[in-house]
């Protein structure tokens, strides 16, 4: 099996006993603790509990992430890509995992070598799948996936009779075994949307056709964070949750708890006149007399260009606002009246104990939603990780 991870693992914190406040650059930390906090609320609403560690678990770690959340509940791991799902292997994770968006041509080989299932959206993915597993002499376990409504992922509901015939054929052959249906839905985080009503008579169709061609996926699974949490019809089987693990919430119904906190120590700090124009395009322009910090994270750290003139930092117990355009390395902070001194520390995000921006405040100061945010942090962080507070 090739095994190498997707990504650098979380560099650890070598020395807790770093005094604070004197880090030596930008520091993104993971809370396990509130990754396994929100798993929890979610467990409790699930009948069974996928955790989603897509694109690196949302930013966040797949690894570590994953354990907590296994940890905590969770029974099995989803991902997207048959690569991400041999990283989990490699990584020591033995738990069931799902692959569920894989081109044909995907080393599907690999995936049953380790074990991995994989969702088959059409006839092509289920000859490829066959094929791996008359190669390996490993039967395939496969979930079925089904387009519930989003025009995107999953089989066409025209073509889903015939997928089902074929797979119960390859199942009768003895190279696949088909364990899942699955859909997804595509406004569940408004709850009450008809068009979740309209996926859910979609896929109870779909089961029902699956069982007469002969199928008994035991687990079937439509529902991810925003229906976990807000509509018990869309429970079935199984919910693959990703979000709401990270403490996003999109419904807005439930409070979950944010896991990282990016904190950046003051690089410069300087006193500049009325009048002073600061940053590329000079965006901005100092109305008074005022004191400015220079943090060394920007837009290639993963804070949106988007939200320059918006975004907010706490600095000395203080929300200072970002002033002039975010750089690809550096941003500017108005200290007002109060001189910064380098070496202080400046929190970007966090969970907002402190008053500190959140990642959902940083979304909203540059248009986006809280996923892309996370998942567009950059990989020169350093990133460490911690058990509420303390270094794991
Ligand atoms: C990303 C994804 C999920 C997880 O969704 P969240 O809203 O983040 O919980 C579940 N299922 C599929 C098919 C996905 O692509």
């Amino acid at each position: 099996m090739p095994c190498a991870p997707l990504t650098a693992p979380a560099v650890r914190v070598t020395d807790p006993a770093r005094p604070p406040g004197r880090a030596a650059g930008p520091e993104l930390r993971l809370d396990l603790a509130a990754v396994a906090a929100n798993t929890r609320v979610l467990a409790a609403r699930a009948t069974r509990l996928m955790a989603v560690v897509k694109a690196d678990g949302f930013g966040h770690g797949a690894v570590e992430t994953a354990r907590a959340a296994l940890g905590a509940g969770a029974s099995s791991l989803g991902v997207t890509s048959v690569e991400e799902a041999l990283s989990l292997r490699c990584a020591g994770l033995r738990v069931p995992i799902l692959s569920w968006l894989n081109p044909v041509e995907a080393d599907f080989e690999a995936a049953l070598r380790a074990d991995v299932s994989v969702a088959v959206p059409g006839r092509e993915h289920l000859a490829a799948v066959v094929r791996a597993a008359s190669r390996t002499g490993r039967p395939a376990t496969v979930h079925l996936h089904l387009d519930t409504g989003m025009a995107r992922d999953g089989a066409d509901p025209a073509q889903w009779p015939d997928l089902c015939r074929q797979a119960r054929e390859a199942e009768r052959g003895g190279l696949v075994r088909v364990t899942g249906v699955m859909g997804h839905l595509g406004c569940a985080d408004t709850p009450g949307d008809a068009c979740t009503d309209r996926a859910l008579e979609l896929f109870r169709t779909a089961s029902a056709v699956a069982a007469r061609a002969g199928l008994r996926p035991g687990i079937r699974h439509l529902a991810a964070t925003s229906a976990t949490l807000t509509d018990p019809r869309t429970r079935f089987d199984l919910s693959r949750v990703g979000a709401g693990l990270y403490g996003i919430d999109p419904t807005r119904t439930t409070g979950l708890r944010p896991a990282l906190t990016l904190t950046a120590p003051v690089v410069s700090a300087r006193t500049v006149p009325a009048g002073t124009r600061a940053g590329y395009g000079h965006a901005w322009t100092a109305a008074r007399r005022t004191h400015l910090a220079l943090l060394a994270v920007g837009y290639a750290d993963g804070l949106p260009r988007a939200a320059s003139g918006r975004a907010e930092v706490l600095l000395a117990g203080r929300r200072r606002p970002v002033v002039g355009r975010v750089s690809m390395d550096q941003v500017i902070v108005d200290c007002g009246d109060r001189p910064a001194v380098p070496g202080d520390i400046a929190t970007v995000f966090g969970a907002g104990d402190a008053g500190e921006p959140t990642v959902r405040d940083w979304a909203r100061w540059s248009g986006t939603i809280e996923h892309e945010i996370v998942t567009g942090l950059g990989t020169r962080l350093r990133r460490t990780v911690h058990h509420s507070g303390v270094a794991a």
